[in-house]
């Protein structure tokens, strides 16, 4: 292939109607936010959409500064205003934001929100891992009560369920508050410290500025060392430990299986109690982590709302889509025009350019080739469109008022008359 002359930025896709890889195709991508749309309905959560950009302090401030996404992923920006702009990394700050600005809070009882957004990390590409990825997730605002943690973890398991990918591992870990956290970063330090040492230059740097952080690691032997360590669960108090119990109560009468993870942390610093991840073992790339999520019950008082708990997840649509090509899932591309229009002959054209604007009018899709060409092309045209029916038009069928309608997968062929092709196509009144 010559040397393009433009492509597209590193880690980024483009998406188009049936590729062959199907991260890059619209219409499966487009499928799977459909049923996630729905799915989120039926839960009773509402669609809310926030700018591709905010204030960076926003991201700073909730992400925490000694957070990968914070310290070296964000697209940050100066405008000809002056002002600091990100392009968001994640979407629970942006909606908390935005539940705050536009007085959601004032409604009162919980207001649940769900949004297909697109985010952008300035990560190292790899399978699964992009520079520009889209996250399907809810935010629930309103409740401490763990039957809403259930509820959200519940919703991200029953979309999975219904796109075909049933075989997940619910990874599930409290990670208690700012108070409780404390006693257990003392602990960890101590624990730590003999073997600083062997911790790498970003493993020391996390050490003395955010050790929560350390848990990010992906250094066998600083996991190593770390999972000796003592378990943050062991330091929850009372109260939070109640409410996690709670929660795995729930999810057992739910019937929901979860493997208990005492060093998951996910990688912001705003969760509190509940944190988890959905992960599938399927996946055949280190990024087996589908989604996660957690609660955050300071996160809308610190960026200057009244003091609202909440709970939410974010499942990418990349590694969803990995999987469900890897797996071989039932998802077909989406299906062609019902009819596709073959004229000959020049009083033809006309004509069939009328009955096209029609079929669609009456909510019947339908395509043609454009361009002169000759019958047999344009049936090899509406082949490869994968149309259900060829409505054929020549001049003989100009002067009778009907056209040739003929099944492109039934091999059958049928004189039909202009009014009621739609009726044909529609009503089911032609054979299969
Ligand atoms: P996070 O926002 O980091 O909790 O990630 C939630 C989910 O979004 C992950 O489990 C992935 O499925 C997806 N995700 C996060 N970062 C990326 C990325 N750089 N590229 C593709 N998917 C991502």
């Amino acid at each position: 292939m010559p040397q393009l002359k433009y492509q597209r930025p590193t880690g980024t896709h483009d998406l188009y109607p049936g590729a062959e890889r199907w991260v890059d195709d619209s219409d499966r991508r487009a499928a799977l936010v459909e049923t996630f749309r729905h799915l989120c309905r039926v839960y009773g959560y509402g669609e809310i959409r926030t700018p591709v950009f905010e204030a960076t302090d926003l991201f700073t401030r909730s992400i925490g500064e000694g957070t990968d996404i914070v310290s070296k992923e964000m697209y940050t920006f100066t405008t000809k205003g002056g002002d600091s702009l990100t392009l968001r990394p994640e979407s629970t700050a942006p909606v908390l934001r935005a539940f705050v600005e536009n007085g959601l809070h004032a409604r009162g009882g919980v207001t649940k929100l769900f949004y297909v957004a697109t985010h952008f990390r300035y990560e190292r590409p790899t399978k699964g891992r992009y520079r520009q990825h889209e996250q399907l997730g809810v935010e629930a605002l309103g409740s401490d009560d763990p039957a809403l943690d259930a509820e959200v973890i519940e919703l991200a398991l029953a979309f999975y369920r219904r796109i075909g990918i049933s075989e997940l591992t619910l990874k599930l870990n409290s990670v208690g508050s700012a108070l409780s956290r404390a006693a257990y970063l003392t602990a960890l330090k101590a624990h730590v410290e003999p073997h600083l040492g062997e911790f790498s230059e970003e493993g020391r740097a996390r050490f003395a500025h955010n050790p929560l952080r350390m848990l990010d690691t992906k250094n066998a032997r600083e996991l190593e060392i770390l999972r000796a360590a003592p378990a943050l669960t062991e330091y929850l108090s009372d109260e939070e430990r109640a409410h996690f119990e709670t929660l795995c109560r729930y999810l057992q009468d739910a019937g929901v299986p979860y493997d208990l993870d005492p060093y998951l942390v996910r990688g912001f610093d705003y969760y509190t109690k509940t944190a988890f991840e959905i992960q599938a073992p399927s996946i055949q790339t280190a990024q087996n982590a589908l989604g996660g999520g957690g609660r955050y019950n300071r996160l809308v008082s610190e960026i200057g709302g009244p003091n609202t708990p909440g709970i939410g997840f974010g499942l990418g649509i990349e590694r969803t889509l990995l999987v469900l090509q890897e797996i071989g899932a039932d998802m077909p591309p989406a299906p062609g025009p019902v009819a596709f229009l073959v004229t000959q002959g020049e009083r033809a054209r006309p004509v069939g350019v009328r009955i096209l604007a029609e079929l669609r009018a009456s909510g019947i899709s339908a395509d043609t080739a454009y361009g002169a060409s000759s019958m047999k092309a344009q049936l090899r045209a509406a082949d490869r469109a994968r149309a259900r029916y060829a409505v054929i038009l020549g001049d003989d069928e100009v002067a009778q008022d009907v056209v040739q309608l003929k099944s492109l997968t039934g091999g059958w062929q049928h004189a039909v008359p202009v009014a009621e092709i739609a009726e044909w196509l529609s009503g089911g009144r032609a054979p299969s």
